[in-house]
């Protein structure tokens, strides 16, 4: 390889990170230029096919408002004609559409000749019994629904079915004082699809934590400005950074150093000269597990949304992105208007299905740049980067109006729901925690103007 060669193949390589990264931020929905900050566009649609056609065109009208694009179709020949025509993004399928069991059969002739498989959903609105259920497993169906057809929980289902978000690359942070090694570790994790930063500096490494979310980190033993187990305690100090996994990668050999090392806030020992097998292995398990856990402990279970502490903490990150990068940022307060009468007159399971469709709504409806997350109880935080307090003002007053359209099927009767906000944009007067108390604040003034409505708090 000649001299010249390396600085443009590192910027071919930075180049390829960067497309992957945004492939993989693309991908579920679209909304992710700069440009487009009304609601993301419908994607290819559901086709449901009920044995009772009312409740279906019922159903596929509810799940519009939700922004997914569902088709009720009434006969095998619409089934047959729609798939030719274009591929579904899943197919919801009464067992018993067309006579008793059938439904199998169509959903099993309707893949026929397809190279990709469509994801199936089974319906049967009577409680059905193993050899229904094999016979939906044999026909391909990856969900089974029985009773009464509820949206949202159709709409939980389709949401995992059809979310073809792959994982996002696995993340990896190299710190070692010595170029040449750092590079080669890079090589090797980078060819098994890993995005890795190296850091030859180890006092730079907390900004470097902060602004690359490592979900890993390989870190030297012994290096001029600190040493490997030092930083590692540093490292640790920080609560955000408590559990990502530490491995050291060392030529050091004396098992008591070690061993030493490891017990200073490290979680694995790596002895160079190591088989990059031996080393993609040890970094994906491990970084794997990492954000698996991480994913869990950020979330809300309730709503899968993230939780009070990480909508904060990621509101921080966001903000000094923002200020270093020039680019607006908007952040927004949501809560359902009485909520307290909902649980009151239909129960409380009644009121955390209001709160689960909301989520849902939101998932829906935002942009996949955006950060969405229960804040307490019937209240939610908004993250909105690149986005301007006219444009997010926008977004949440049509998400407003659409939501208040939602008709909950409920015992005495079907209820209606809306919810009031508050949306504020960064500036220079305002920073993380001020930007939440103020959106707050606006909050309280759109329910004392009588809810229903979204206020902004002007610059
Ligand atoms: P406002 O329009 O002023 O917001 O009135 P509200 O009734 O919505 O507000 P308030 O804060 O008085 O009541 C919120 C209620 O939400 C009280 C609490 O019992 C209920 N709640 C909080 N968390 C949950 C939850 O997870 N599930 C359910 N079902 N209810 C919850
Ligand atoms: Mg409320
Ligand atoms: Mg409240």
């Amino acid at each position: 390889m000649t001299q010249a060669a390396e600085p443009s193949q590192e910027r071919l390589k930075q180049e390829l990170d960067h497309l992957l990264q945004r492939l993989s931020r693309t991908r579920l929905r679209q909304g992710d230029q700069l440009d487009q900050l009304t609601l993301p566009p419908a994607r290819r649609p559901v086709y449901l096919l009920l044995r009772d056609h009312e409740r279906a065109e019922r159903l596929a009208q509810q799940l519009e408002f939700f922004g997914l694009s569902v088709q009720a179709l009434f006969s095998v020949d619409a089934l047959l004609a729609s798939v030719a025509e274009q591929a579904p993004s899943a197919i919801v399928m009464d067992v018993d559409f067309s006579g008793p069991g059938c439904g199998m059969q169509l959903a099993a002739q309707a893949q026929s000749g397809l190279e990709q498989p469509i994801p199936l959903l089974f319906f049967s609105l009577h409680e059905a019994d193993t050899p229904t259920r094999l016979a939906a497993v044999r026909a391909g169906g990856q969900a089974f629904l029985t009773g009464t057809l509820e949206a949202s929980s159709l709409l939980e289902k389709l949401e995992i079915m059809t979310s073809t978000a792959p994982l996002e690359p696995l993340r990896v942070l190299i710190i070692d004082d010595s170029r040449t090694q750092a590079l080669h570790t890079e090589r090797v994790l980078g060819s098994a699809g890993m995005i890795t930063r190296s850091l030859t500096d180890p006092i730079r490494a907390m900004a470097e934590l902060a602004e690359f979310q490592p979900d890993l980190i390989i870190l030297d033993l012994y290096m001029p400005a600190c040493s490997g187990p030092e930083l590692a305690k540093v490292i640790r100090h920080n609560d955000r950074y408590v559990s990502v996994p530490i491995i050291y990668l060392s030529a050091e050999d004396d098992l008591d150093k070690q061993l030493d090392a490891m017990s200073e806030g490290g979680d694995d020992f790596l002895t160079k000269p190591i088989r990059s097998r031996h080393l993609i292995t040890t970094v994906r398990n491990r970084a794997a597990r990492a954000r698996h856990l991480k994913s869990r402990m950020v979330r809300d279970s309730l709503t899968g949304l993230y939780n009070h502490t990480h909508i904060l903490q990621l509101l921080e990150d966001c903000s000094f992105r923002a200020r270093r990068e020039g680019q607006p940022l908007s952040f927004a307060m949501l809560d359902i208007d009485h909520f307290k009468k909902i649980n009151d007159r239909h129960g409380h399971p009644m009121g955390d299905r209001v709160i689960k469709s909301l989520a849902l709504f939101l998932k829906q409806r935002l942009r996949k740049t955006d950060f969405i997350g229960r804040y307490g109880g019937e209240e939610f935080a908004i993250v909105m980067p690149n986005t301007t307090l006219d444009a997010a003002h926008k977004v949440l007053d049509e998400i407003r109006r659409r939501f208040a359209e939602i008709l909950y099927p409920a015992q005495p009767c079907d209820l209606r729901c809306t919810f009031s906000a508050g949306v504020v944009q960064l500036d220079d007067e305002l920073d993380a925690l001020s930007m939440a108390s103020t959106a707050d604040e606006a909050l309280y003034r759109a329910k004392h103007a009588g809810r229903n409505c979204v206020v902004r708090v002007e610059p």
